[in-house]
């Protein structure tokens, strides 16, 4: 049975979706990821990711998927022709209007999938105020979390597989091969950064920055060594800890 919430009728949506459903919502992006890879990379990863947790979990934690929402916040890429940008205010007001939507049908549990690390701290701001507006709990997760957030990417990137690198190349190699060009790609590592113990990426000191501050190409890593297999593996263990996160979501109380 589908659990794409927009397969039900309105009827049905009104009898299966309770208190105790969990709506999901992926969010990707469209933006230049470099001249390996095409523009929908996140948007792909975000769809694919939510539909795998889905069919592993879906039924299990009654988990719902709404439409994977395409574009998002890319303005760190809008120096690069084919990049749309929704501005901070509009997808703030976009995941507001969708998050009132859910809370009407009696859902109590929502979470944004976010294929997109240019988002993150946007939706960090996004979760308090659906939960203040909606009084749905919310949550955020990644496919895998963001290397410039405190996620890990490979030793010979020194952390810093930040855009198109190593692991997000090898993940969309596995599931689209056909639109990943590698003799294009080339190692773009801002190798500087590493050595700072604070102002880097995941250090003590932020930076404001833009995709094209680094390098002209607009990436950041070495996707050369980048293969299907890989990103294969890391998909499957993303989908498991995915669903290990979903069943915490799913009982998740705030003990008072
Ligand atoms: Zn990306």
């Amino acid at each position: 049975m589908s659990r794409r919430y927009e397969d039900l009728s309105g009827p049905e949506l009104g009898e299966r979706l309770n208190a105790d459903s969990i709506v999901l919502l992926p969010i990707g992006a469209v933006e230049q990821h470099g001249p390996h890879l095409p523009l929908s990379v996140d948007h792909v990863i975000a769809h694919e990711m939510a539909t795998a947790v889905i069919d592993r979990c879906g039924e299990e934690l009654d988990v719902w998927q709404l439409p994977t929402l395409a574009v998002s916040k890319s303005n760190e890429h809008a120096w690069s022709p084919g990049t749309l940008v929704l501005s901070a205010d509009t997808l703030m007001r976009v995941l507001l209007d969708i998050a009132r939507s859910v809370a009407s049908t009696g859902v109590d549990r929502f979470v944004i999938l976010n294929g997109h690390g240019g988002n993150t701290t946007h939706f960090g701001t996004a979760l308090r105020e659906i939960r203040l507006e909606t009084g749905m709990k919310t949550f955020l997760m990644h496919p895998s979390l963001p290397p410039a957030y405190g996620g890990v990417s490979t030793e010979e990137e020194l952390g810093m597989g930040i855009h198109g690198g190593r692991n997000e190349t090898s993940v969309f190699m596995h599931l689209r091969p056909e639109l990943v060009d590698l003799a294009k790609a080339e190692r773009k590592v801002p190798e500087a950064i590493a050595e700072n113990t604070h102002v880097k990426f995941g250090g003590s000191t932020s930076f404001g920055w833009l995709s094209n501050d680094f390098d002209a190409d607009g990436y950041i890593g070495d996707p050369t060594g980048a293969s299907a297999e890989e990103g294969k593996a890391l998909f499957e263990g993303a989908v498991d800890t995915l669903c290990e996160a979903m069943a915490e979501v799913k009982t998740f109380d705030f003990g008072r």
